[in-house]
Protein backbone atom coordinates (compact mmCIF):
# COMPACT_ATOMS: atom_id res chain seq x y z
CA UNK A 1 0.00 0.00 0.00
CA UNK A 2 1.51 2.90 -1.09
CA UNK A 3 0.59 7.25 -0.95
CA UNK A 4 2.32 9.09 -3.36
CA UNK A 5 3.52 12.48 -2.40
CA UNK A 6 3.71 15.04 -5.10
CA UNK A 7 4.88 18.73 -3.96
CA UNK A 8 8.05 20.62 -2.54
CA UNK A 9 10.46 17.12 -2.95
CA UNK A 10 12.27 18.32 0.55
CA UNK A 11 9.52 18.87 2.80
CA UNK A 12 8.26 14.87 1.12
CA UNK A 13 11.22 13.44 1.77
CA UNK A 14 10.54 14.77 5.51
CA UNK A 15 6.96 13.35 4.75
CA UNK A 16 8.76 9.82 4.20
CA UNK A 17 10.67 9.60 7.12
CA UNK A 18 7.92 10.31 9.37
CA UNK A 19 5.92 7.46 7.68
CA UNK A 20 8.91 5.44 8.03
CA UNK A 21 9.55 6.14 11.56
CA UNK A 22 5.36 6.44 12.69
CA UNK A 23 3.06 4.20 9.83
CA UNK A 24 5.96 2.02 8.22
CA UNK A 25 3.06 0.25 6.34
CA UNK A 26 2.24 2.82 4.38
CA UNK A 27 4.92 3.48 1.83
CA UNK A 28 5.79 7.41 0.88
CA UNK A 29 6.89 7.07 -2.85
CA UNK A 30 7.91 10.83 -4.37
CA UNK A 31 6.55 11.93 -7.42
CA UNK A 32 7.65 11.58 -10.33
CA UNK A 33 8.49 7.77 -9.02
CA UNK A 34 5.56 6.27 -9.06
CA UNK A 35 6.10 2.71 -9.36
CA UNK A 36 3.64 0.26 -9.92
CA UNK A 37 0.37 2.59 -10.23
CA UNK A 38 -2.02 0.22 -8.77
CA UNK A 39 -0.03 0.40 -5.56
CA UNK A 40 -1.02 4.15 -5.02
CA UNK A 41 -4.23 4.18 -2.53
CA UNK A 42 -3.38 7.75 -1.23
CA UNK A 43 -2.32 10.84 -3.14
CA UNK A 44 -0.99 14.16 -0.71
CA UNK A 45 -0.41 17.10 -3.69
CA UNK A 46 -0.42 20.81 -3.75
CA UNK A 47 -1.68 20.20 -7.60
CA UNK A 48 -2.76 16.24 -8.64
CA UNK A 49 -1.26 15.30 -11.41
CA UNK A 50 -3.12 15.35 -14.77
CA UNK A 51 -4.63 11.37 -15.28
CA UNK A 52 -5.73 10.18 -11.76
CA UNK A 53 -7.81 7.59 -13.94
CA UNK A 54 -3.79 6.02 -14.28
CA UNK A 55 -4.44 5.23 -10.12
CA UNK A 56 -7.19 2.99 -10.43
CA UNK A 57 -7.03 1.98 -6.75
CA UNK A 58 -6.97 5.63 -5.68
CA UNK A 59 -8.96 6.19 -2.41
CA UNK A 60 -8.37 9.33 -0.33
CA UNK A 61 -6.63 12.72 -2.04
CA UNK A 62 -5.41 15.20 0.58
CA UNK A 63 -3.98 17.70 -0.15
CA UNK A 64 -0.80 19.68 1.72
CA UNK A 65 -2.54 23.07 1.56
CA UNK A 66 -5.52 24.23 3.73
CA UNK A 67 -7.25 25.95 0.55
CA UNK A 68 -8.02 23.33 -2.41
CA UNK A 69 -8.82 26.39 -4.85
CA UNK A 70 -5.90 25.28 -7.00
CA UNK A 71 -7.65 21.88 -7.58
CA UNK A 72 -10.41 21.12 -10.48
CA UNK A 73 -12.49 19.24 -8.04
CA UNK A 74 -14.53 18.51 -11.00
CA UNK A 75 -11.67 16.57 -12.66
CA UNK A 76 -11.30 14.03 -9.73
CA UNK A 77 -12.88 10.85 -9.66
CA UNK A 78 -16.02 11.06 -8.01
CA UNK A 79 -15.77 8.12 -5.31
CA UNK A 80 -12.43 9.61 -4.26
CA UNK A 81 -12.81 12.35 -1.44
CA UNK A 82 -10.88 15.32 -1.26
CA UNK A 83 -9.52 16.31 2.55
CA UNK A 84 -7.64 19.34 3.00
CA UNK A 85 -4.58 20.18 5.55
CA UNK A 86 -5.76 20.92 8.74
CA UNK A 87 -2.70 21.51 10.92
CA UNK A 88 -2.18 22.81 14.00
CA UNK A 89 0.97 24.20 12.50
CA UNK A 90 -1.19 26.19 10.02
CA UNK A 91 -3.68 27.93 12.57
CA UNK A 92 -0.75 28.83 14.51
CA UNK A 93 1.08 30.45 11.76
CA UNK A 94 -2.18 32.63 9.92
CA UNK A 95 -3.43 33.38 13.97
CA UNK A 96 0.41 34.98 14.46
CA UNK A 97 -0.05 36.55 11.42
CA UNK A 98 -3.56 38.11 11.52
CA UNK A 99 -2.46 39.39 15.16
CA UNK A 100 0.86 41.09 14.28
CA UNK A 101 -1.15 42.99 11.35
CA UNK A 102 -4.18 44.35 13.47
CA UNK A 103 -2.07 45.00 16.10
CA UNK A 104 0.46 46.74 13.76
CA UNK A 105 -2.56 48.61 12.20
CA UNK A 106 -4.03 49.09 15.82
CA UNK A 107 -1.03 50.89 17.12
CA UNK A 108 -0.74 53.12 13.82
CA UNK A 109 2.72 51.23 12.64
CA UNK A 110 1.96 52.35 9.40
CA UNK A 111 2.07 56.12 9.87
CA UNK A 112 4.74 55.78 12.73
CA UNK A 113 7.00 53.83 9.99
CA UNK A 114 7.09 57.23 8.08
CA UNK A 115 7.21 59.24 10.63
CA UNK A 116 10.02 57.97 11.62
CA UNK A 117 11.80 57.66 7.61
CA UNK A 118 10.72 61.24 8.12
CA UNK A 119 12.34 62.11 11.41
CA UNK A 120 9.05 63.24 12.79
CA UNK A 121 8.49 62.57 16.10
CA UNK A 122 4.92 62.60 16.91
CA UNK A 123 2.76 61.25 19.06
CA UNK A 124 -0.73 59.73 17.63
CA UNK A 125 -4.05 59.70 19.18
CA UNK A 126 -4.52 55.77 20.59
CA UNK A 127 -7.50 54.11 21.61
CA UNK A 128 -7.51 50.94 23.45
CA UNK A 129 -8.55 47.85 21.57
CA UNK A 130 -12.05 47.52 22.75
CA UNK A 131 -12.85 50.75 20.51
CA UNK A 132 -11.62 48.96 17.59
CA UNK A 133 -13.59 47.11 15.71
CA UNK A 134 -12.30 44.03 13.75
CA UNK A 135 -14.49 41.56 11.16
CA UNK A 136 -13.52 38.53 10.12
CA UNK A 137 -14.62 36.93 6.92
CA UNK A 138 -14.58 33.04 7.19
CA UNK A 139 -15.37 31.69 10.79
CA UNK A 140 -13.94 28.32 9.76
CA UNK A 141 -10.87 26.59 11.61
CA UNK A 142 -8.68 29.56 10.49
CA UNK A 143 -11.49 32.23 10.91
CA UNK A 144 -12.20 31.49 14.75
CA UNK A 145 -8.59 30.63 15.77
CA UNK A 146 -7.84 34.31 14.91
CA UNK A 147 -10.81 35.44 16.82
CA UNK A 148 -9.96 33.18 20.00
CA UNK A 149 -6.52 34.93 19.86
CA UNK A 150 -8.42 38.69 19.12
CA UNK A 151 -10.96 38.20 22.03
CA UNK A 152 -7.77 37.89 24.68
CA UNK A 153 -6.21 41.32 23.08
CA UNK A 154 -9.61 42.75 23.79
CA UNK A 155 -10.85 43.74 20.55
CA UNK A 156 -14.43 44.68 19.28
CA UNK A 157 -14.99 41.59 16.99
CA UNK A 158 -17.40 40.52 13.71
CA UNK A 159 -17.69 37.87 12.20
CA UNK A 160 -19.22 36.64 8.79
CA UNK A 161 -19.76 33.28 7.49
CA UNK A 162 -21.99 31.22 4.82
CA UNK A 163 -24.12 29.55 7.49
CA UNK A 164 -25.14 31.29 10.85
CA UNK A 165 -22.62 30.59 13.72
CA UNK A 166 -22.46 31.70 17.24
CA UNK A 167 -19.39 32.16 19.00
CA UNK A 168 -18.31 34.04 22.41
CA UNK A 169 -17.85 37.53 22.09
CA UNK A 170 -17.76 37.70 18.73
CA UNK A 171 -21.25 39.44 16.83
CA UNK A 172 -21.70 36.68 13.88
CA UNK A 173 -23.45 37.72 10.45
CA UNK A 174 -24.52 35.16 8.00
CA UNK A 175 -24.81 35.37 4.17
CA UNK A 176 -24.96 37.71 1.30
CA UNK A 177 -27.89 39.85 2.72
CA UNK A 178 -26.11 40.55 6.30
CA UNK A 179 -22.83 41.51 4.27
CA UNK A 180 -23.28 45.19 4.16
CA UNK A 181 -24.39 45.25 7.98
CA UNK A 182 -21.07 43.17 8.78
CA UNK A 183 -19.03 45.48 6.64
CA UNK A 184 -20.48 48.85 8.09
CA UNK A 185 -18.82 47.74 11.22
CA UNK A 186 -15.64 46.56 10.20
CA UNK A 187 -12.65 49.13 11.31
CA UNK A 188 -10.09 45.93 10.34
CA UNK A 189 -11.18 43.56 7.60
CA UNK A 190 -9.82 40.25 7.55
CA UNK A 191 -10.09 37.93 4.82
CA UNK A 192 -9.92 34.25 5.52
CA UNK A 193 -12.64 32.86 3.15
CA UNK A 194 -11.93 30.19 0.91
CA UNK A 195 -11.66 30.73 -2.98
CA UNK A 196 -14.81 29.24 -4.32
CA UNK A 197 -17.10 30.85 -7.05
CA UNK A 198 -19.26 32.52 -4.78
CA UNK A 199 -15.92 34.11 -2.76
CA UNK A 200 -13.85 35.21 -6.00
CA UNK A 201 -13.40 38.79 -6.46
CA UNK A 202 -15.43 39.56 -3.43
CA UNK A 203 -13.54 42.57 -1.92
CA UNK A 204 -13.88 44.59 -4.91
CA UNK A 205 -15.17 48.13 -5.07
CA UNK A 206 -18.75 47.41 -3.67
CA UNK A 207 -17.68 45.90 -0.78
CA UNK A 208 -14.61 48.39 -0.03
CA UNK A 209 -16.33 50.65 -0.01
CA UNK A 210 -19.46 49.78 2.72
CA UNK A 211 -16.70 49.96 4.84
CA UNK A 212 -16.54 52.85 7.09
CA UNK A 213 -14.10 55.23 5.83
CA UNK A 214 -10.22 55.10 6.58
CA UNK A 215 -10.94 51.06 6.96
CA UNK A 216 -7.83 49.10 6.80
CA UNK A 217 -7.85 45.38 4.76
CA UNK A 218 -5.78 42.31 5.74
CA UNK A 219 -6.05 39.22 3.22
CA UNK A 220 -5.15 35.84 4.08
CA UNK A 221 -7.16 34.44 1.75
CA UNK A 222 -6.07 34.12 -1.74
CA UNK A 223 -5.38 36.44 -4.38
CA UNK A 224 -8.26 36.48 -6.23
CA UNK A 225 -10.97 37.16 -3.72
CA UNK A 226 -9.66 41.01 -4.15
CA UNK A 227 -10.01 43.01 -7.15
CA UNK A 228 -6.63 44.47 -7.08
CA UNK A 229 -7.36 47.53 -9.16
CA UNK A 230 -10.33 48.41 -6.55
CA UNK A 231 -7.74 48.06 -3.68
CA UNK A 232 -5.79 50.26 -5.64
CA UNK A 233 -8.30 53.18 -5.73
CA UNK A 234 -9.77 52.54 -2.53
CA UNK A 235 -6.44 53.25 -0.98
CA UNK A 236 -6.05 56.70 -3.23
CA UNK A 237 -9.40 58.14 -2.31
CA UNK A 238 -8.95 57.73 1.35
CA UNK A 239 -11.88 55.08 1.53
CA UNK A 240 -9.00 52.61 3.20
CA UNK A 241 -6.32 53.82 4.90
CA UNK A 242 -3.92 50.83 4.75
CA UNK A 243 -3.64 46.98 3.37
CA UNK A 244 -1.42 44.10 4.33
CA UNK A 245 -1.53 41.74 2.21
CA UNK A 246 -0.15 38.08 2.01
CA UNK A 247 -1.47 37.42 -1.18
CA UNK A 248 -1.83 38.61 -5.01
CA UNK A 249 -3.36 37.44 -8.01
CA UNK A 250 -0.55 35.98 -9.59
CA UNK A 251 2.27 34.53 -6.95
CA UNK A 252 4.66 35.58 -7.58
CA UNK A 253 4.11 39.09 -7.81
CA UNK A 254 5.34 40.50 -11.14
CA UNK A 255 8.49 42.82 -10.64
CA UNK A 256 6.56 45.63 -11.39
CA UNK A 257 3.37 45.05 -9.51
CA UNK A 258 2.01 48.31 -8.25
CA UNK A 259 1.62 46.61 -4.09
CA UNK A 260 5.71 46.26 -3.83
CA UNK A 261 5.79 50.26 -3.60
CA UNK A 262 2.39 51.61 -2.20
CA UNK A 263 3.17 53.82 0.19
CA UNK A 264 -0.02 51.99 1.98
CA UNK A 265 0.47 48.88 1.32
CA UNK A 266 2.22 45.96 3.20
CA UNK A 267 3.04 43.09 1.21
CA UNK A 268 4.30 39.49 1.82
CA UNK A 269 4.81 36.55 -0.23
CA UNK A 270 2.34 33.94 0.83
CA UNK A 271 3.81 33.14 4.32
CA UNK A 272 0.98 33.60 6.76
CA UNK A 273 1.28 29.69 7.32
CA UNK A 274 3.45 26.98 5.88
CA UNK A 275 2.06 23.32 6.26
CA UNK A 276 5.35 21.54 8.09
CA UNK A 277 5.27 17.84 8.69
CA UNK A 278 6.24 17.83 11.77
CA UNK A 279 2.76 19.34 13.47
CA UNK A 280 0.82 17.93 10.10
CA UNK A 281 1.70 14.67 10.45
CA UNK A 282 -0.40 13.21 12.94
CA UNK A 283 -3.73 14.54 11.97
CA UNK A 284 -2.64 13.27 8.37
CA UNK A 285 -1.95 10.17 10.25
CA UNK A 286 -5.72 10.18 11.91
CA UNK A 287 -7.70 10.56 8.86
CA UNK A 288 -5.72 7.97 7.25
CA UNK A 289 -6.25 5.47 10.21
CA UNK A 290 -9.94 6.69 10.58
CA UNK A 291 -10.24 5.77 6.70
CA UNK A 292 -9.19 2.29 7.00
CA UNK A 293 -11.12 1.45 9.83
CA UNK A 294 -14.40 3.08 7.64
CA UNK A 295 -15.07 6.40 10.22
CA UNK A 296 -15.76 9.29 8.91
CA UNK A 297 -12.25 11.56 8.24
CA UNK A 298 -12.17 15.40 9.16
CA UNK A 299 -11.63 17.93 6.78
CA UNK A 300 -13.34 16.17 3.78
CA UNK A 301 -13.89 18.81 0.88
CA UNK A 302 -17.83 19.48 -0.04
CA UNK A 303 -17.33 19.34 -3.90
CA UNK A 304 -20.11 21.21 -4.84
CA UNK A 305 -19.50 23.90 -2.58
CA UNK A 306 -16.03 23.78 -3.36
CA UNK A 307 -14.48 23.97 0.12
P1 LIG B 1 -12.78 26.40 6.48
O1 LIG B 1 -12.59 25.77 7.83
O2 LIG B 1 -13.28 25.57 5.36
O3 LIG B 1 -13.76 27.65 6.71
C1 LIG B 1 -14.24 28.41 5.66
C2 LIG B 1 -15.17 29.48 6.22
O4 LIG B 1 -15.54 30.37 5.14
C3 LIG B 1 -16.48 28.93 6.79
O5 LIG B 1 -16.86 29.66 7.93
C4 LIG B 1 -17.48 29.18 5.66
O6 LIG B 1 -18.82 29.35 6.05
C5 LIG B 1 -16.95 30.48 5.10
N1 LIG B 1 -17.42 30.66 3.73
C6 LIG B 1 -17.21 29.88 2.64
N2 LIG B 1 -17.84 30.35 1.57
C7 LIG B 1 -18.49 31.47 1.98
C8 LIG B 1 -19.35 32.40 1.34
N3 LIG B 1 -19.67 32.28 0.05
N4 LIG B 1 -19.84 33.42 2.08
C9 LIG B 1 -19.54 33.54 3.39
N5 LIG B 1 -18.74 32.69 4.06
C10 LIG B 1 -18.23 31.67 3.36
O7 LIG B 1 -11.41 27.08 5.99
P2 LIG B 1 -10.11 27.47 6.84
O8 LIG B 1 -9.32 26.25 7.20
O9 LIG B 1 -10.52 28.39 7.94
O10 LIG B 1 -9.25 28.25 5.72
C11 LIG B 1 -9.77 29.38 5.08
C12 LIG B 1 -8.87 29.80 3.93
O11 LIG B 1 -7.67 30.43 4.40
C13 LIG B 1 -8.33 28.70 3.03
O12 LIG B 1 -9.30 28.22 2.13
C14 LIG B 1 -7.19 29.40 2.32
O13 LIG B 1 -7.70 30.09 1.19
C15 LIG B 1 -6.74 30.44 3.34
N6 LIG B 1 -5.38 30.13 3.85
C16 LIG B 1 -4.37 30.99 3.61
C17 LIG B 1 -3.09 30.72 4.08
C18 LIG B 1 -1.96 31.68 3.87
O14 LIG B 1 -0.80 31.29 4.05
N7 LIG B 1 -2.21 32.92 3.52
C19 LIG B 1 -2.85 29.54 4.79
C20 LIG B 1 -3.90 28.68 5.03
C21 LIG B 1 -5.18 28.97 4.55
P3 LIG B 1 -19.64 28.17 6.80
O15 LIG B 1 -19.12 28.19 8.21
O16 LIG B 1 -21.04 28.60 6.72
O17 LIG B 1 -19.32 26.91 6.06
Amino acid sequence: MALLYKADPERGRSWQALFAEHAPDIEVRLWPEVGDPADIRYLMAWQPPQNLGDFPNLEVVFATSAGVDQFDLSQLPEHVPVVRMQDPGIVQGIVEYACMAVLSLHRRLPLYLHQQRQGRWQEQPWQPARHTRVGVMGLGLLGKAVLAQLTHLGFNLRGWSRSPQQLDGVSCFAGIEQLPQFLGQCDILICLLPLTEHTRGLLDARTLGALPHGASLINLGRGAHLVEQDLLLALDNGQLSHAILDVVQEEPAAEQHPFWKHPNIWLTPHIGAVTLPESAFAPLLDNLRRHQQGQPMCGVINKNQGY
